[in-house]
Parts: structure tokens; sequence; C-alpha cells
């Protein structure tokens, strides 16, 4: 798109015609039928399927994402959730039907999921393709009209999701805004039904708060220090793949559910280090700088906010692997640090790139109060052969989702809801929780005309009181005692 042209011409002026042009479209009730639904999700597949190369040539000019990543972790996991949707619309559209209670005898009672209407949905660069559709298809398959606002650092998928969706999709319904802070102002100036918002904490209140100005509700897919806790007692190897799996294999750790930071043992720590450095070799080979598996840093402010952490004084000599840069193809290594202090910079704020501090404790059970200590984070891990332990990591951490023996695989599952919980963000996503998202829970009360009984209206008297009474709350006898005048 042409995003000079773009940027001068899109203010809230056009956002408020857009926005009011999609409004019509939705009122006229075109979304809500489950033909236009479906046919949006398949076309959706559509441009998925006959634009991979697009796609991964796109994700390769942001990011360096190899193919492998970006056809697994984007591509082909928006193609499965579009069948999933394809394949549960129905079933979700469907209303529930609901127990009834005696107090409304004779009565039947459905939940009506009905579409929230004009939604917007601001998404980030780290996943660029994925986290801008995946929001896409609950919102569509709830029925709601859309503006896309994909992230403007990666631009090469901004513009490739702006031209894809103009060719693929109903755009009298669905649209995007190519842009950066001025235009996602504008549209923020508007009234939405619902925002969903995917980034950081910091932007995430400037949404709130713009949210909060026409009582709009919001999602917020945040990040966080998600941390992974290493037992003794494990097949280390089989840990340690699936800790590089979460972290470098994730687009170099520039993904929200990455381990953030290790706690273990002291004793256990050189172990853990040692197998951490002979997997990453394998992986990654003696000069990682090199590889064409990792991803690069996404741009120069990234490059130096990573840096930045990386040169703190308190950092010196804690490098155990890795540390090295080449600014010019903005490529940092696998690096692993062992005993950073809880007040560095690095652990103080998401590193969200491919640094990895181990903290150590004495006891694991003390690294509980480590994450407690913290705000919510969106992921935390836990690899150990203890039940006790997972029982207490489960029943005592509160995170967005925990996985216990690998990292990240949550987020496959579409059964799980998926979203973070405090700083690591409001609401979830994924599967019907997806759908549900972007519907409105209608309580719907169906009666007749049959059995209108005196005992609801005035005169009140002692006799419609006891009545009431064992209605309410007396049960079976209770109502044959009161009828009977015993009660
Ligand atoms: P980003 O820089 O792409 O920003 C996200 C969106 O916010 C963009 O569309 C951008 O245009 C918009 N934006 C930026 N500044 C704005 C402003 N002042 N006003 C209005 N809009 C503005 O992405 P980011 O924030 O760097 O993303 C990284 C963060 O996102 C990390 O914290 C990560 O953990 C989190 N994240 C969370 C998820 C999740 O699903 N929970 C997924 C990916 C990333």
């Amino acid at each position: 798109m042409e995003s000079t042209t773009m940027r001068r011409r899109f203010d809230s002026v056009e956002a408020s015609a857009m926005v009011s042009d999609l409004r019509v479209t939705f009122d006229s009730g075109k979304t809500r039928s489950y033909e236009w639904r479906a046919s949006q999700l398949k076309a959706l597949t559509k441009l998925t399927e006959e634009n991979e190369q697009a796609i991964v040539q796109a994700l390769n000019s942001d990011l360096s994402k190899c193919e492998t990543e970006a056809y697994i972790q984007e591509i082909a996991m928006l193609k499965n959730s579009c069948k999933g949707a394809l394949k549960e619309l129905k079933r979700w559209m469907t209303s529930e039907k609901v127990k009834t209670s005696i107090s409304t005898f004779p009565s039947t009672a459905e939940i009506v999921s009905e579409p929230l209407g004009v939604v917007l949905i601001i998404s980030a660069w780290n996943y660029p393709f994925l986290l801008s559709l995946e929001p896409i298809i609950g919102a569509i398959a709830a029925g709601n009209a859309v503006v896309l606002k994909p992230s403007e650092v990666a631009p090469a998928t901004s513009s490739l999701l702006a031209k894809l969706l103009g060719e693929y999709l109903d755009n009298s319904c669905i649209r995007v805004v190519e842009g950066a802070v001025d235009e996602t102002s504008a549209l923020l100036q508007q009234k939405w039904d619902k925002i969903f918002y995917t980034g950081n904490g910091r932007v995430a209140r400037i949404v709130m708060a713009a949210a909060a100005k026409h009582l709009t509700p919001v999602v917020l897919e945040l990040g966080g220090k998600s941390p992974a806790v290493v037992d003794s007692n494990i097949d280390l190897k089989v840990a340690t793949r699936r800790i590089i799996a979460g972290k470098w294999c994730c687009n170099n750790g520039q993904a929200c559910i990455s381990p953030d930071y290790i706690i273990t043992t002291k004793d256990y720590a050189p172990k853990l280090v040692d197998a951490l450095k002979t997997e990453l070799e394998k992986f990654y080979g003696k000069n990682p700088l090199e590889s064409k598996d990792l991803s690069r840093i996404v741009n120069s402010n990234h490059f130096g906010r990573l840096t930045k952490l990386l040169d703190d004084e308190k950092l010196s000599g804690k490098i155990v692997f890795g540390g090295e840069k080449d600014e010019s193809k903005l490529m940092i290594s696998p690096t692993i640090l062992l005993d950073v202090p809880r007040n560095s910079l690095m652990m103080r704020e998401e590193i969200f790139g491919p640094l990895l501090p181990i903290i150590t404790v004495d006891k694991l059970e003390e690294s509980f109060d480590v994450i407690n200590s913290g705000t919510k984070p969106l992921a935390a891990y836990l690899f150990t052969t203890n039940n006790k332990l997972k029982e207490q990591f489960v029943m005592n951490i509160s995170a967005g989702g925990l996985v216990i023996n690998d990292t990240a695989l949550h987020l496959a599952i579409n059964t799980l809801p998926f979203g973070g919980v405090g700083e690591s963000g409001i609401g979830a996503y994924h599967g019907k929780f997806s759908f549900d998202a972007f519907s409105h829970k209608k309580a719907v009360l169906y009666r007749s005309f049959f059995g209108d009984a005196a005992i609801r209206y005035p005169p009140y008297t002692n006799t419609k009181m006891r009545l009431l009474k064992a209605l309410i709350g007396g049960g079976l006898l209770g109502i044959i005692r009161a009828l009977f005048g015993l009660s």
C-alpha cells in the first residue's frame, strides 16, 4: 500500500467515515448469516493457501524468519484455526438451552450468542501474520465487521495483509488500515464495539483509556517475564531441547511465551548450562550469527534495547554462552547468563529476545516466591518428574497458561484459552474462546400466557409471602406445606 499517501490521508475524519460505513453494513445484517461467516473463513483459508510463498517472503523480509518457523508457527497455525472454526461454526452459533427455575415455571431459557458490531484489531510485529488473522477468525465467526491495524514494525507483512485482505475478503465488512501511532490514534478515537489489542503494556494502557471513553470492552494480549523452573530429576536432554524450542526456535526469543528466564538450583545450574550449550551448538552450529534458522532482531531500536540489557554493569562476567552480536545484520546469538542479579535491568523488564538469564536458588521451592514476587506472567513452565511439585506449581503460580515439561505448546491447543492475567493481559482467545471474545452472550427467557400466578402481584398478603418464600427456597415439601397453610 502507498503508505506515505495513506499516512497523510488517514486521520480521524477518515476513520470516522470508515466506521460509519462499516456500521451501516453491519446494521444491514449481512455479517450475521452462517453463509457469510463461512464464506469469509473459507476465503481466509484460500488466501493463506494461495499465498504461502508471499507470506514466507514477507516474514523473511521483516524478521529473517526461516521458512520452517514461518510455515509451522504462522501459516499452518492459521490454516488449522480456520479449519477448526469452519468445522465448529454451526455449533458455536447455536443457542444454548439452559435450565430455568421453579420461580419462573412454566418457562424455557437460552443463551444466544450475538455479534458485538464493528470491532478493531490492533496487532503486533513478532508473529505479524498470525497475530493479525487469528483474532479476525474469531471476529468473523462471531459475525462482526472488522478493522485490522497490523504492526508498522513488520512493514512487509502489513502491506501484504492490506493487499490480500483487499483481494480475498468482503471489504464492505472487513478493512485493513496500515500505519503507526497517528493512524492508530485516529482509529482509537472512534467508538468500537470491541478492541482487541496485542502488544506491550504501555500501549495497552493507551488503548484501554481510549476504550473507556466509549465504554468499549477490550481484549489485551500482552507479555511479561515467563519463567521456566528446572528441577534436577529430569531427562535433561529432552528438557533442554524443549527450552531451546520455546526460546530461540520461536523467532529468536522474540515471542510472548518464550521462556524469559530460568530458575534452577545452584547445584544443578552447571549441568543445565552444559546441556544447553551442547544442544544449541547442535542446532545452530559454532557460529550462530551465520545460522539461517535464527530470526534477526526486528529493528535497530530493539537491537539497541537488548544491547543495553547486556551491557548492564551488574551483568559483567555473567555470560556463560554466546553474547555475539552483528549490528549490520541485526543479529544476536543465543546468549545464556548465569546467576543474574534480580535487580539487574534484564530481570526487571521483559527480555523479548535471545538472552536467557538463569537465576539460582538453594531449594527449588523458593522459585515460587521468585515468580510470585513479580507481575503475573503470560506463561510459566516447570520441568520435573515430582508430582507433588507439579501440583504445587499448578495451585500456586498464577500465569496466563502453564506447561509442565515443555514450553509454548499450550498455544497450539485450540481447546485451551490463550491470554494473560494481571499485567500479562485481559481476556483470551483461540478456538471457541475467540468466538466468545467477539460475541455477546444474550440471556433470553421465554414464557407463555399460561400459569400467571397471582402471588406475584399486590396486594401482598402473609399467605402469598409464605408461598413466595417456599417457592424461592423451600423445595417441594415447603411449597405443599405453604399451600395447605402449614408453614
Ligand atoms: P508493536 O510495536 O507492533 O505494537 C503493537 C501495536 O501497537 C502496533 O500495531 C502499533 O502500531 C501500536 N502502537 C504502538 N504505539 C502506539 C501508541 N502510542 N498508540 C496507539 N497504538 C500504538 O508491538 P510491541 O508492543 O513491541 O509487541 C511486543 C509486546 O507484545 C511484548 O510485550 C510481547 O510479549 C507482547 N505480545 C503479546 C502477545 C500475546 O499474544 N499475548 C503476542 C505477541 C506479542
